[in-house]
């Protein structure tokens, strides 16, 4: 009961702190992390003090309350449905969940990314991959479970085995549909798929396509679907919490 009121709080803080890392990572690719706010200009400070900050702008931006107050919410509803699906009372589930929590923290400030510039930052990626692991494999050694570790690392293989020949083919075909951003991500997903059951990565990985139509559909008919490259991340996102949380 306690760590799943502690998920919420946490989850909510990270909400709040999601803010301020996706803004200065939301540059194209090759480019430093932005030192000024894209919208009115004014700089961040040097060092940790320009990162840890509950707004995206350290400057007078309007819509930042809004957005701190939604990604709040967004963090808050995580946690809440983090501990309420596993309940973690025991200490492999608590690890288990904070796994999870981790890849869905690192959501938060990777679906903002993709949807600014459409691409998911290695660094980010790589990082979350590293702490989820990690954490599943502190909650294998308390349950005496080598197989759930085997899972996840399995699972990650798998999601991102896939992704890389999707990329591979898209890349021959000249559409390039799925980037190596998106491998780099079904292997974060899959990891903490792989680590609920086999179901949940089969599910993870089917619905981001079936929650992707309509919006494919909304960009066929003003007639840009065909050739705009539309961030799937926040789908890939979207399908793995459904597919672990429900
Ligand atoms: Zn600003």
């Amino acid at each position: 009961m306690i760590f799943s009121v502690m998920l919420v709080a946490v989850g909510g803080l990270s909400g709040a702190l999601s803010l301020r890392v996706a803004a200065r990572w939301s540059v194209p690719a090759g480019t430093p992390v932005r030192a000024a706010c894209a919208a009115c200009g004014a700089s961040f400070a040097e060092g940790w003090r320009g990162w840890v900050a509950f707004t995206s702008c350290p400057g007078r931006c309007r819509p930042a309350a809004r957005d701190t107050a939604l990604a709040v919410a967004a963090g808050m509803a995580l946690g809440a449905l983090l501990g309420w699906r596993m309940r973690p009372e025991a200490a492999p589930e608590a690890l288990l969940a904070a796994a999870w929590f981790v890849l869905l923290a690192a959501g938060l400030i990777l679906v903002r990314i993709d949807l600014a510039v459409r691409r998911l930052p290695t660094p980010i990626v790589w990082t979350a991959t590293a702490g989820c692991l990690l954490l599943v494999a502190a909650a294998a050694t308390t349950a005496g479970s080598v197989r759930l570790l085997l899972a996840a690392i399995a699972g990650g293989a798998i999601y991102g085995g896939v992704y890389l020949l999707m990329a591979w083919a898209s890349a021959k075909a000249r559409r390039a549909r799925i980037g190596l951003g998106d491998v780099r991500l079904a292997v974060l997903l899959g990891t903490g798929l792989g680590a609920i059951s086999g179901t949940a990565l089969f599910l993870g990985a089917l619905l981001p396509y079936i929650l992707a139509v309509p919006a494919w559909v909304f960009l066929l008919r003003r007639g840009e679907g065909r050739h705009s490259l539309f961030a799937f991340g926040p789908f890939m996102f979207a399908g793995a919490a459904i597919a672990a949380l429900t």
